[in-house]
Formats: structure tokens, C-alpha cells, sequence
């Protein structure tokens, strides 16, 4: 990838020097937990220079996690990971997980669940109030379906922590050994796949010596920006990182990141590592509400579709790019030489929302 070299940067010899110490002691740190393989690893970092030249700015870059392999790809396959293992290493023969109807976490799980030899229960949550086919049944939910695992409806705002825990008693009740994984993967062990991806993303930007000033990804249920932040600042990191938000105010988003991030450092021996001025989320993106397209989503999902010929999703990433491009508009990246999108995948759900593109020539039946 000759053109991928920027210009007036060395190669760097990513292997030798105190950030190749701190890279190492890392490693080490996440070589202690079990792990299982299922995503193709490290991910691409590609230029968007298309994007680049339409924004002016800084140059933009995209760490291609929705390239991750399993079942068309995502953030959740880092995190599986580690949880799947954790669910191996327990004896489990069962996976109960849950999310909204056009869940990308679901999805991921349900294959990871098929490729180990796991039943796998999926709860998902009516979270937009949508009776579209195309939404309960198309997109995510048709893949849930294909990977075997059994799906039910909990309509919006069940408690969905009990609903899982109700259906674990009556799953061991039939002699099931049932694991629990939270909404999104988003404890600690899951985060550590975003520890791991800090860490491969520092080896890689090292390889390529290229510097990276800005770190931007759509931030939900919290473990992706709560791994990065503890692996960036394991590493002594100084990447403004920056979650956008699809669902909760900023308050609630910053101290949900927080939380897990402080715990998640304590986990690979870096307790007190994170500090909350680390943790920057800008929720003002989310529109009516989480899973509710916005026009700023539309008109970004459909501008990268054309400029760059990549693919993003409606719920998270669209919504992510939407403030990466408003902000870079507003300034926010001036001065700043290179700034990374994180992909975190779920073109899949397009296929849900296929009128929210308003499309030349679509007929809707
Ligand atoms: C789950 C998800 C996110 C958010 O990640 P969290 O770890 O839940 O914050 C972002 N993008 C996509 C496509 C997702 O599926």
C-alpha cells in the first residue's frame, strides 16, 4: 500500500524503545486471560482520501473493525474474544445475550456461539416501537436467525439484565449450563478486546510511522471506549479520543465509560491509570432517540457510500461519522494532521432501514 505512506514520515523500528516496552508489558497483561480466536486480526487501517480532499483538514484515516471476519464483521467479535472463552473456560453450553431487535452484538454472538458449539438465546428489545418487516425480520435478525439461535421479543424498556437472569434459572432447570453475556459485551472482560485493539493500533501506526492526533468511534454500551481508553493510557498514549454518542446524554455516556474503563485498567494491572478528563463523549448526535435515523446520519452514510465506497450503519457508525464531519466543520480537528474514524461495523442493519435512505428511484412495495 504504497499510498498509504504519508509524506515526510520515517518507518519507525516498532519493536525497539520504551513505547515498545510498554507495547510488550501490555501483551503480557492480556496474554494472562483466555482468549479464543475469531476475528481477522489486526485490522486494516486505510486512508479516505476522498473524504479527506471533500472536508479539507486534517487527513482521515478508518481502522476497519467492521473487517473483523465473523459473520460479516464488527466491534463485537473483539470483545467476544475474550467473553466466549470465559464462557468455555466455565463449562457453558449456552449463550444468553440481548440488545435491540437490529442488535450487531446479537448477531455476533450468535456466531460465535454456532463456531464453538453453544446454544445460543438472544432477547431482543423493541426499542424503536417499528412494525416494519424489513426492521423486525430483515438485516441482523435474519442472520440471528441462520446461526441457529433462538430469538424472543421483550418490548421497550423491560428490564433487560432480569429477563436474561429469568431465562438462565429456567435454562438450568432443563439441565442447560447457561453463560450470561450484558447488552453490546460491555463488562470487563469484553472491554479487554478494545484494550487489544489500542495495543494494535499503537503496533500498527508505530510499523507504518505514522502519528495519530485524533481517535473517533460511535460509543454505546460503553466497553469499546472503555478498553481504548484503558489500553491508550496503559500505553502512555496521548490520542485525543472522542465517542460519539447514539443513546444516552453525555453525563450518563462519560461516567458509563468511566466506570467501566477505571475497572478495566484495575483488571490488566493498571489501577488509577484512567483519568476522567480521558473520557470525552459528544452526544450530540443521537437525534430522537437510539436507533432513530437522523438526516446528518442519512446524508454521512450516503457521502462515504459514494466518495469512499464504504459501507456504515445507520444505529452507530453513520451516527459517529455524522459528528465526525460536522465537527471537523466546525473545527474541532484544526491543526491536527491525522485523525482516525474506528469502524465498528453494522452495515448489516442497512438492510433494516432500507426507507430511511430516501433513494432515487426506491420503491417502497
Ligand atoms: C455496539 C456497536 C457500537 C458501540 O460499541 P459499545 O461498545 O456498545 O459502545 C458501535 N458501532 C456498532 C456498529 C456497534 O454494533
Amino acid at each position: 500500500m504504497a499510498d498509504a505512506e504519508p509524506s515526510g514520515t520515517h518507518r519507525a523500528n516498532p519493536s525497539v524503545g520504551p513505547a515498545a516496552a510498554q507495547r510488550k508489558d501490555l501483551a503480557s497483561a492480556l496474554a494472562g486471560f483466555p482468549r479464543v480466536h475469531l476475528g481477522h486480526l489486526p485490522t486494516p487501517l486505510e486512508p479516505m482520501d476522498r473524504l479527506s480532499e471533500h472536508l479539507g483538514g486534517p487527513r482521515f484515516w478508518v481502522k476497519r473493525d467492521d473487517c473483523t471476519g465473523l459473520s460479516s464483521g464488527g466491534n463485537k467479535t473483539r470483545k467476544l474474544e475474550f467473553l466466549m472463552a470465559e464462557a468455555v473456560e466455565q463449562g457453558a453450553d449456552t449463550i444468553v445475550t440481548q440488545g435491540a431487535t437490529q442488535s450487531n452484538h446479537a448477531r455476533q454472538t450468535a456466531a460465535a456461539a454456532a463456531r464453538l458449539e453453544m446454544a445460543c438465546h438472544l432477547l431482543l428489545e423493541d426499542r424503536t416501537g417499528s412494525n416494519d418487516p424489513q426492521y423486525t425480520l430483515n438485516g441482523n435478525v435474519l442472520l440471528d436467525r441462520l446461526h441457529g439461535a433462538t430469538v424472543a421479543k421483550r418490548s421497550g424498556g423491560a428490564d433487560m439484565a432480569a429477563e436474561m437472569e429469568a431465562l438462565a434459572d429456567k435454562l438450568r432447570a432443563e439441565g442447560r449450563k447457561p453463560y450470561i453475556i450484558p447488552g453490546g459485551g460491555s463488562n470487563t472482560t469484553g472491554a479487554l478486546g478494545y484494550v487489544n485493539c489500542a495495543l494494535e493500533l499503537d503496533e500498527q501506526t508505530a510499523t507504518m510511522g505514522l502519528k495519530i492526533d485524533a481517535l473517533v468511534h460511535a460509543t454505546g454500551s460503553s466497553g469499546t471506549q472503555a478498553g481504548l481508553v484503558a489500553g491508550l493510557a496503559a500505553l502512555g498514549s496521548d490520542i485525543h479520543l472522542l465517542g460519539i454518542g447514539v443513546r444516552a446524554p453525555r453525563e450518563k455516556q462519560e461516567s458509563m465509560v468511566f466506570d467501566l474503563a477505571t475497572r478495566t485498567a484495575t483488571c490488566i494491572g493498571r489501577e488509577g491509570a484512567v483519568r476522567r478528563e480521558d473520557v470525552r463523549a459528544n452526544c450530540d448526535y443521537v437525534g430522537a432517540g437510539y436507533g432513530i435515523p437522523t438526516p446528518g446520519m442519512v446524508a454521512a452514510v450516503r457521502l462515504l457510500a459514494e466518495l469512499e465506497g464504504l459501507l456504515f450503519d445507520p444505529v452507530y457508525s453513520g451516527k459517529g461519522l455524522d459528528g465526525l464531519i460536522d465537527l471537523t466543520r466546525k473545527g474541532a480537528f484544526d491543526g491536527m494532521e491525522n485523525v482516525v474514524f474506528l469502524h465498528t461495523g453494522g452495515s448489516v442493519a442497512l438492510f433494516g432501514y432500507p426507507e430511511a435512505f430516501d433513494l432515487p428511484g426506491y420503491q417502497p412495495n
